[in-house]
């Protein structure tokens, strides 16, 4: 399974150097897979730039003008997301194809439920599923892409509606896993804010994914893409304990989905708190998502129910009267100030500052 996010912002050559850092931050992540809106050919240029500069795999996310596709694949790109039906002619869709042949570059058919084809969007509104709309999209672009030999392809099928993700998932990989599998990205597009979002594409997904569905996925998020990979991180880390229980039918599942890296554990703060547990989460989150270790994390308001609570964590901080205590598995370590409590947690880590 690989996270995918996609970026925020129009890049520039003038951003290239952050750009680079914060990619790096998300590839410590988790994140194996960045896709960008390249919509002309100075965004092909930057992006390519980028792609020079980056080991992460980036995708160039392209509509409308098959020659912003040629351009990016003169770049050490990975794939590109197109909707053919929006390309053009098939001969401008089979330029675009047998370049990406020649580079190795998969191309992945992104349908939308608000961007179907005519004839499908009118049937959807005298009343045809959507759902079956979507595999139906899906299934024509797969023909073109058969017609002319390509494979290297990738499918998805969005819509911001719950249960017409679900459906059409079901429906496409039903269909296809015995016959041709063809790889599926899935996620459900314009998810919302953070908590909705995060709450709804969690719903969806990890029900897709307990079931074996799903190869790249996506959280989207009105929110920032290191938000988006925390997301997905915990999304797949869901799906692997439901597939545990689920047994033999969530089999394909359960070899592919584990929970990796770093679990926190928070506690929500009541007016027992002596320390800020959604300050220190907002300011250690992204750290502790980019740890290589596989180990649980609590943060804990106070000392009453912290450390008992929070036994089984690997390292963990709490609030206790004045003081902020460190401790493993249960047992306090350190003893500090609220304004040591950064530095000494770090010291703990065996992170350096
Ligand atoms: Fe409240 Fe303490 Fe429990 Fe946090 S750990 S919710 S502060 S009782």
């Amino acid at each position: 399974m690989v996270i995918q996010t996609m970026w925020k912002d129009r890049l520039s050559f003038s951003d290239l150097d952050d750009a680079v850092k914060r990619i790096e931050g998300l590839g410590r992540m988790g994140c194996g897979l960045l896709r960008f809106a390249v919509p002309d050919i100075a965004s092909a240029e930057t992006l390519g730039a980028l792609a020079k500069l980056v080991s992460m795999p980036l995708v160039a996310d392209i509509h409308f003008d098959y020659k912003i596709a040629l351009r990016c694949m003169d770049f050490p790109i990975a794939k590109i997301r197109i909707n053919p039906g929006n390309i053009g002619s098939k001969e401008k869709v089979k330029a675009v194809l047998d370049k990406a042949a020649e580079k190795g570059i998969a191309i992945r058919i992104g349908v939308n439920a608000g961007s179907l084809p005519q004839d499908l969007r009118e049937s959807v509104g005298q009343g045809a599923d959507r759902a079956e709309a979507l595999v139906e999209a899906a299934r024509r672009e797969l023909a073109v892409f058969d017609e002319f030999g390509f494979t290297n392809v990738v499918v998805s099928m969005k819509a911001s509606n719950l249960a017409d993700t679900i459906k059409a998932n079901r429906l496409f990989a039903k269909a296809t896993d015995s016959l041709f599998p063809v790889p599926l990205h899935i996620g459900v597009t314009e998810a919302g804010p953070l908590v909705a979002g995060v709450a709804r594409s969690s719903a969806c997904l990890s029900l897709l994914l307990a079931q074996g569905i799903g190869d790249t996925l996506r959280v989207s998020l009105s929110d920032s893409v290191e938000n988006e990979v925390i997301a997905a991180r915990e999304i797949l880390g869901a799906a692997a304990e439901i597939a545990a229980i689920e047994g033999a039918t969530a089999s394909n599942a359960q070899r592919r989905l584990k929970r990796v890296g770093v679990t926190v554990i928070s506690c929500p703060r009541c007016g027992r708190h002596g320390f800020d547990t959604h300050g220190f989460c907002n300011r250690w989150l992204n750290r502790l998502y980019a740890l290589d270790r596989t180990i649980t994390v609590a943060i804990m308001g106070c000392e009453v129910n912290g450390p008992e609570e929070a036994r089984h964590a690997d390292i963990g901080i709490t609030g206790a009267g004045g003081k902020v205590l460190i401790f493993r598995r249960g047992v306090i370590v350190r003893t500090v100030t609220a304004s040591e409590a950064d530095k000494a947690f770090e010291e703990e880590l065996g992170m350096g500052s």
